[in-house]
């Protein structure tokens, strides 16, 4: 028995009784859409109720079997198809929900959805002005936007489908603007080994650049954090001098605003300084911490020297809460993207036009095909406006400080591995009852690494809450608690940290 019934003759019918496929299914095609639409809507309202579970985990295997995936020869009627959709839902992670803290990305803006569900019905491909004509303008206002909050005048932006190909594309153009015949002629080119840098708490996509494009991974430098994870500028300077001397050509450098674990800012200004001195392009991965940019509380003295960078990659999915996949990078220099990846394939881009073909943008990348992610972003920026995004990074960066200062009143429940975050990134380990007399130090923090795991599959399968956990160099595994969701208010916090004793007292 379906929870969404549709009328029994409409029911049984198929995709090619509506719309477009049969012209005189308009009214049919309505009356399925709108059962669709309550059951989206339905799954938006269980979202934002706090009585809902964040998620009914089940076995890969379990859940395999309780559903039916087959894709048999004939058709399935449409109440098939919407029993189908509300499956679906019914067993999805809700993202959104303000109890889920396990990823980067939460949270369920209403606005940046009702522009995803608009962009899915134009479907349309964004490399010319000649199919998607708005949307091209929207980019180019919403790109400059974000350029001159960065704190330029011109310059270049293009959204990439991810921070990690945000990356890539930095790494590109600084790549074609020390060695511009590397296009046409290729490694032979390039007079020697060229070698960037990064932190050691870089995003692994920064990395990856150094694998894909002919580097190595040997030749993006680890330069070593301080204890509160930010690349130490003085270290950086050593081991360009140190490659330098080997007769490497460093050539790039990444500083990270707002590290993926613990949520550190790199000195940018100390950082330029050194790139200026060694002629290094300077990079910022703010996928992460870009939202701050939008703050005056918070943005110095985090960005302090942002616009002295190359290139920024800014994820307005992360902190500003835009629906996935929206990446941003932005670059100063205005026709290095283009003359970097141009191909000019004769089928695309014409350059006989009826119009400018400057917004035929496809051209810029290394994709073909694009998809529309920025009508939501500016649909969600207008019904915010710029003062609603301040709002919004000050409310999250505000419950993060109150978060921490519960933890803070709680010493013996809680160990903050970092006692005064940069960003909405609380790194901590939870303490049960037998290990709270234990004086802290590596052996407490071995067994506590242990517990993490056992805790996260209590709360998986109690499905009240979601934190995620991991080690890094420093550390066995700690909880790291994300609160970038717009929903979430103080009672969710004394929610998590009641939880977190509920579940894990007697580990
Ligand atoms: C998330 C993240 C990325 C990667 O972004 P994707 O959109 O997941 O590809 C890159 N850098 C940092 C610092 C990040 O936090």
């Amino acid at each position: 028995m379906s929870d969404y019934k549709l009328p029994a003759n409409v029911g049984k019918l198929h995709f090619k009784d509506l719309l477009p496929v049969n012209p005189n299914g308009e009214e049919n095609t309505r009356i399925f859409l709108s059962k669709l639409n309550e059951i989206l809507t339905d799954f938006v309202r269980d979202t934002s109720d706090r009585n809902e579970k964040v998620l009914h985990f089940k076995f890969p295997e379990d859940m395999r079997a309780s559903l039916d995936l087959d894709l048999a020869d004939g058709p399935v009627d449409l109440q098939q198809l919407l029993d189908d959709c509300h499956v679906t839902l019914k067993n999805q992670v809700k993202t959104g929900h303000p109890r889920f803290f396990n990823q980067l990305s939460c949270g369920l803006d209403l606005i940046s959805m009702a522009g995803e569900w608009l962009t899915a019905t134009a479907n349309t491909n964004m490399f010319t002005y000649e199919i998607a004509p708005v949307f091209i303008l929207m980019e180019y206002v919403v790109l400059e936007r974000m350029r001159q909050i960065i704190g330029w005048k011109g310059g270049d932006s293009i959204l990439a489908p991810g921070g990690s190909v945000s990356n890539l594309y930095a790494f590109l153009a600084a790549r074609h603007k020390m060695f511009p015949q590397y296009k046409e002629k290729g490694l032979t080119s390039v007079p020697g080994q060229l070698v960037m840098f990064t932190s050691d708490q870089c995003h692994y996509s920064v990395k990856s650049c150094a694998s894909v494009c002919g580097l190595g991974t040997d030749n993006c430098v680890e330069v070593p954090s301080d204890e509160r994870g930010r690349m130490i500028p003085s270290e950086l300077e050593r081991l360009i001098v140190e490659r330098k001397s080997k007769g490497h050509i460093p050539f790039f450098v990444n500083a990270t605003s707002g590290t993926t674990v613990l949520g550190a800012f790199d000195p940018i200004n100390d950082i330029a300084d050194i790139c200026e001195k060694y002629n290094c392009w300077l990079h910022i991965d703010a996928a992460w911490g870009g939202g701050l940019l939008l703050s005056k509380k918070y943005r110095h003295p985090r960005f302090t020297g942002v616009e002295r960078a190359d290139s920024v990659t800014w994820n307005p999915h992360k902190l500003m809460g835009a629906l996935l996949q929206c990446s941003t990078i932005h670059f100063k220099d205005e026709g290095l993207l283009l003359s970097c990846n141009q191909m000019s394939a004769d089928y695309l881009f014409m350059p006989d036009k009826l119009y400018d073909v400057s917004y035929d943008t496809g051209d810029k990348v290394i994709q073909c095909g694009r998809h529309n992610d920025i009508f939501k972003l500016w649909l969600q920026w207008r019904s915010k406006g710029n003062d609603g995004f301040e709002t919004l990074m000050d409310h999250l960066m505000g419950l993060s400080e109150y978060m921490v200062e519960r933890m803070k009143q709680m010493p013996d429940k809680f160990y903050l591995c970092l006692p005064e975050p940069e960003c909405v990134n609380v790194s901590f380990w939870y303490i049960p009852t037998r290990l709270r007399n234990m004086p802290h130090g590596p052996e407490r923090e071995q067994i506590l690494g242990k517990i993490c795991p056992i805790l996260k599959g209590r709360m998986m399968q109690e499905g009240t809450i979601m934190v995620g956990y991991q080690p890094d160099d420093r550390r066995p595994n700690f909880f790291r608690n994300i609160i970038s969701n717009g929903a979430c208010r103080k009672e969710d916090v004394d929610f998590l940290l009641a939880e977190f004793d509920r579940l894990g007292h007697d580990l």
